[in-house]
């Protein structure tokens, strides 16, 4: 069965690059009619790549028509010009697209694909889910709670979740400027768990749809525990540049580690003597971000997100 996957109505949206590139299109899938209304996205930063997608596949495989009782908007692939690179931004305008809400009919690309999201992306919405996290060289273990959306964040099956208010010019910011219910997610990503963590991703939108009421209850995953709360979010970065060799891999995201754990060590460019090591600050250090493989890294690149329970 492959569920309403096979029965999305995909809208194309051509986004004006430039005159050597022409055009690329913003594809938008929809499902079912009336309210309430799911806005489902994934991708708006490049190096997130395909995983936020794959995870909307995977639950759309999971619902059949029968179940839906409302009207559900999937955008897999936002920012397709900034995952060709495997960058945040996209080449052509190097524009945060999450920071340029609602975006410019007449901007350059990043704006002008924020605009065809704040204006046909949201029509008809009442909830948005924001898909982010671990991509290329990442993996990550937390929700965003905005205000409002705890129900929503909760849906997922995150070790963390953190309290932030959307900032006003990212997509779930201007959403919810307009009366929306928001919630972005950061898990996943690229690692030999990738299809566990598209399937935890996959759990939390179907649980989230059963929710609100869009798809029918008996379609619900089983109930989770809700996630630990953490205080805000650090970010260990390194000093000067080099090689970066992980000692904890994949499988630590979502754990807490004592003070002094050794997380990972920076090596010289050309020696590979060690020359920084990152280590777990707080009695008990929260991993919400680590990468898991070894990296060339610049300084001051996000190395480790960490946080502490409230
Ligand atoms: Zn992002």
């Amino acid at each position: 069965m492959a569920g309403v996957f096979d029965k999305m109505r995909w809208r194309g949206f051509p986004i004006g690059v430039t005159s050597a590139f022409g055009t690329s299109e913003l594809l938008l899938g929809e499902f079912g009619g009336g309210e309430p209304g799911m806005l489902i996205t994934a991708g708006l930063h490049g190096d997130e790549g395909p995983w936020g997608g794959w995870a909307i596949r995977k639950m759309l495989e999971r619902v059949e028509a029968d179940d839906v009782h409302g009207f559900i908007r999937v955008v897999p692939m936002t920012n397709p010009l900034a995952m060709q690179v495997d960058k945040r931004n996209a080449p052509v305008d190097q524009l945060d697209m999450n920071r340029v809400f609602p975006g410019n009919a007449r901007g350059s690309y990043s704006e002008r694909a924020a605009h065809v999201l704040a204006t046909e992306g949201l029509q008809g919405i009442d909830y948005v889910i924001d898909l982010h996290g671990g991509g290329s060289w990442c993996v990550n273990d937390f929700v965003f709670e905005m205000e409002g959306g705890r129900e929503l964040s909760l849906a997922f099956p995150a070790s963390f979740i953190v309290k932030r208010e959307a900032d006003a010019d990212s997509l779930a910011g201007y959403a919810k400027s307009l009366g929306r219910t928001v919630a972005a997610v950061e898990l996943g990503g690229r690692s030999q768990f990738e299809g566990a963590g598209a399937d935890k991703i996959a759990d939390g939108l179907l649980r989230a749809l059963c929710k609100v009421g869009i798809v029918d209850e008996r379609k619900a995953p089983p109930p989770i525990d809700p996630p630990l709360a953490v205080s805000g979010t650090d970010v260990l970065r390194p000093g000067s540049g080099g090689i970066f060799v992980p000692v904890l891999d994949a499988s630590h995201i979502g754990t807490l580690v004592p003070k002094g754990t050794l997380l990972g060590r920076m090596l010289h460019p050309a020696t590979f003597a060690v020359i920084e090591e990152f280590r777990a600050p707080f009695e008990q250090t929260a991993l919400l971000l680590l990468r898991p493989f070894v990296a060339q890294l610049e300084a001051g690149a996000m190395t480790y997100v960490i946080s502490q329970p409230v």
